[in-house]
């Protein structure tokens, strides 16, 4: 365990890129919802993987092949205790959360989703969330449900309660919002569903980077999410499902490994969790995956959520205090996100001048556009936090806004 303030400047050294120059001031990277940096010992993993172990895994018999298939096979097994999973059959590595959520919408949808059924989805999804189940619902002749959240940001769990019926197949829900910061209380809204007898897929991209996950503790049905969200490499992601569902889902695409024999009359599938993982996984992304999280788990889940909290808290103060300030997102229970605008200032504009400081935001939709239309307004600057931000990179950013905003005055 460490403990981050004490230790900044070291954890800032594990990451190459924060030394980067930005048109001559010192980066200020808070496009951390986007994708996370990596820390050294990720990169030196993949390295070492393309170096040392590269060949392919599974089906070698050789030295090389059966290093390599260990080693994938170890990242599933990190990635499974990571979450608490009962078990690594449970664990199915995909491209990310978005490939995650479509494996599931095209899956479970073939099994259990027929026409007249329903899915449910709230307001405030990532479009990863919304489009796989509006496409399933298109294919099936379903019907989709949608959860609205008031002006904080805090979705309406009467409105929920009230769509669970007998036609309701799925609830999607992220946990916690790319564009609000809203930690949803997913431990409440699956023991509601499961309560009327639905499964819930949880959209996990916004919280494993900030927070402890136990899919146990939660009795989340799926669970999924990206490695380059949380300092791993892009193009590996997971999803986590129950073995009752994953046991009884088709797979989701044809190919090598997802197979146990096949001939041209009949092809019989692999076991769990090989039957979803169809052609060559990307071996050497999970092992990095792995690496990323045991960076995370030296510091502990539980130290990066107060230090983020802390600073989320810091940032929200010191941003309030500027004129013209408006922040779309007061949940009372919020993780490591700030959308705002500036008085009449466009976030693109803003977001270009402060760019020329150094500092990297994030401007427009986010991928939400439900979220903006509930307000009214086309995009927000958004500043999303790490475990290697700083207090007086908040500060660099408040002073930034407020150069650029006396600009526009
Ligand atoms: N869901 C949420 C809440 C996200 O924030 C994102 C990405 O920003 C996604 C899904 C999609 O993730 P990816 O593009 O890594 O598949």
């Amino acid at each position: 365990m460490t403990d981050i303030q004490a230790n900044i400047d070291s954890i800032r050294q594990d990451f190459p890129i924060l030394e980067t120059q930005v048109y001559k001031h010192p980066l200020v990277y808070l496009d951390n919802a986007a994708t996370t940096q990596k820390p050294r010992q990720v990169i030196e993993k993949i390295e070492e993987g393309y170096r040392r172990q590269n060949a392919n895994v599974h089906r070698g018999v050789h030295f090389l092949s059966q290093m390599a298939t260990e080693a994938h096979e170890d990242a599933r097994r990190c990635v499974a205790s990571f979450l608490n999973s009962s078990s690594e059959r449970e664990i199915i590595f995909t491209r990310g959360t978005t490939e995650s959520i479509n494996l599931v919408a095209f899956s479970f949808g073939e099994k259990f989703v027929s026409e007249g059924d329903e899915i449910i989805v709230t307001e405030m999804e990532h479009h990863s969330n919304i489009v796989p189940w509006q496409m399933l619902c298109q294919r099936k002749g379903a019907v989709l449900k949608v959860v609205p959240f008031n002006d904080r940001g805090e979705l309406d769990l009467q409105v929920l309660s009230s769509l669970l019926g007998q036609r309701t197949r799925l609830v999607a829900v992220a946990h916690v919002s790319n564009t609000l910061g809203t930690v949803n209380p997913v431990a409440e809204i699956i023991r509601t569903c499961h309560e009327a007898g639905v499964p819930v897929l949880v959209d996990g991209a916004q919280s494993v980077p900030h927070q402890t996950i136990d899919v146990q503790v939660l009795d989340a049905d799926f669970y999924v999410f990206s490695g380059h969200k949380v300092y791993g490499p892009t193009g590996i992601g997971v999803l986590y499902g129950k073995e009752k569902w994953l046991e009884q889902m088709p797979p989701y695409q044809g190919g090598g490994e997802m197979i146990a024999t096949v001939s041209f009359e009949k092809t019989t599938y692999n076991e769990l969790p090989y039957k979803f993982e169809a052609g060559t996984p990307d071996f050497i992304g999970s092992t990095a995956l792995a690496e990323a999280i045991r960076y995370v788990q030296r510091i502990g889940m539980d130290n990066i959520r107060r230090y983020e909290s802390d600073l989320l808290q810091y940032a929200t103060r010191q941003l309030m205090q500027i004129d013209g300030m408006r922040i779309f997102g007061q949940a009372g229970n919020k993780e490591s996100v700030i959308s705002m605008q500036v008085g009449k200032i466009h976030p693109y504009d803003m977001g270009t001048l402060l760019d020329k400081l150094g500092i990297a935001l994030r401007t427009g939709h986010h991928c939400a556009e439900p979220v903006m239309r509930h307000f009214g307004i086309e995009s927000t600057l958004r500043a999303s936090f790490a475990l290697y931000n700083t207090k007086a990179e908040v500060d660099y950013l408040v002073e930034g806004i407020r150069k650029v905003r006396n600009l526009f005055e």
